[in-house]
């Protein structure tokens, strides 16, 4: 059977398109590779969604919006997208298990961690190299630890990494951190946070485990050593598209172009949340883009 929409991912964006598609009366099938919920399921404390204002862990507030959409009938079919053919009435998806057809389709796969690139990242991955504070503190208890970026992520997981470790450096390649200032003042006033600026990782070092960090100095080129026993990375997100047809338009970080409908580039292909090309990547604004997906979809089809 033909399905009115397919929606690819089940974060907020997601799971809202969903909410908002099949309460608009349309068949949808929504596929996830991962855990539903994405990647905010392994935010600690979410404190900027408007509703809870003593804050709601990652993990509730995920399981709520999964919730909601069950209770609407939604299945999340855990099962990975990897082709695409988007151009057509007619859309095919191919996942691992089957080739389906649909009227439209709602891409919300959202972003990944960016890796560093450098000597001993890929060999101490998962053996004390970490892109989740949340999932990985406890691991680090009274050790030394430190954290690449400067941005909100990095930020928030060095002040959820300070209640387990002993001292968090964190290590930005500016003198000034990206992150919003309320996470910056938090972060500023903790003890056993450090703040090693305008450095880059340039090794890790290291034979059964991380032993120290090799660190260059932008300004003057000095290299030092940090002895960590523990690298969480948090230099931003690479967009979730390997599945993607080339005829959708990305920008030149391959992130989706979008219009305000979140309407592709392809007639009857939306995209929504973080793997959209946007400059502000929350739960809420995903929540909005998802709303707007599944209305436009519906609308879209609704025409023809
Ligand atoms: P981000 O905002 O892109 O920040 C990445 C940080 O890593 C920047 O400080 C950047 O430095 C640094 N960086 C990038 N490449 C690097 C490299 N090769 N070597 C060393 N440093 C490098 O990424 P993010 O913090 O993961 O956040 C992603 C999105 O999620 C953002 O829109 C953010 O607002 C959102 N987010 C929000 C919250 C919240 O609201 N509480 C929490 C987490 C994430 P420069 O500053 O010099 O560019």
């Amino acid at each position: 059977m033909i399905s009115d929409v397919v929606i690819i991912g089940s974060g907020p964006a997601g799971l809202t398109a969903a909410i908002y598609a099949v309460r608009a009366g349309l068949k949808v099938r929504l596929f996830e590779k991962g855990i539903p919920g994405g990647q905010a399921v392994n935010t600690d404390m979410v404190e900027n969604y408007p509703g809870f204002p003593e804050g709601i862990s990652g993990f509730e507030l995920m399981d709520r919006m999964k919730r909601h959409a069950e209770s609407l009938g939604i299945v999340i079919e855990n099962e990975e997208v990897k082709k695409i053919r988007a151009s057509g009435e007619i859309k095919k998806i191919k996942t691992g298990k089957e080739e389906i057809e649909t009227k439209s389709i709602i891409i919300c796969s959202g972003s990944s961690p960016k890796r560093l690139g450098i000597e001993g990242e890929e060999k101490f991955i998962g053996k004390g190299i970490s892109f989740c504070a949340t999932c990985d503190a406890p691991f680090f208890r009274g050790q030394e630890v430190a954290v690449i970026g400067g941005g909100d992520s990095a930020v928030q997981e060095a002040i959820y990494l300070s209640r387990f470790a002993k001292k968090v450096h964190l290590i930005h390649r500016r003198d000034r951190l990206r992150a919003t200032k309320v996470l910056q003042e938090r972060a500023f006033k903790q003890d056993n946070i450090d703040f090693i600026w305008n450095t880059v990782p340039v090794r890790i070092v290291g034979k059964d485990a991380i032993e120290a960090l090799e660190l260059k100095n932008v300004k003057d080129g000095t290299v030092s050593y940090l002895p960590v026993r523990g690298v969480f990375i948090f230099i931003g997100l690479s967009p979730n598209t390997s599945f993607l047809d080339p005829s959708i338009k990305t920008d030149d970080a391959g992130f989706i172009i979008t219009d305000q409908d979140m309407r592709t580039s392809v007639e009857g292909v939306f995209a929504a949340g973080d793997v959209r090309s946007k400059s502000l990547r929350q739960i809420s604004t995903a929540v909005g883009d998802g709303a707007i997906a599944g209305f436009s979809a519906s609308r879209y089809l609704e025409e023809r």
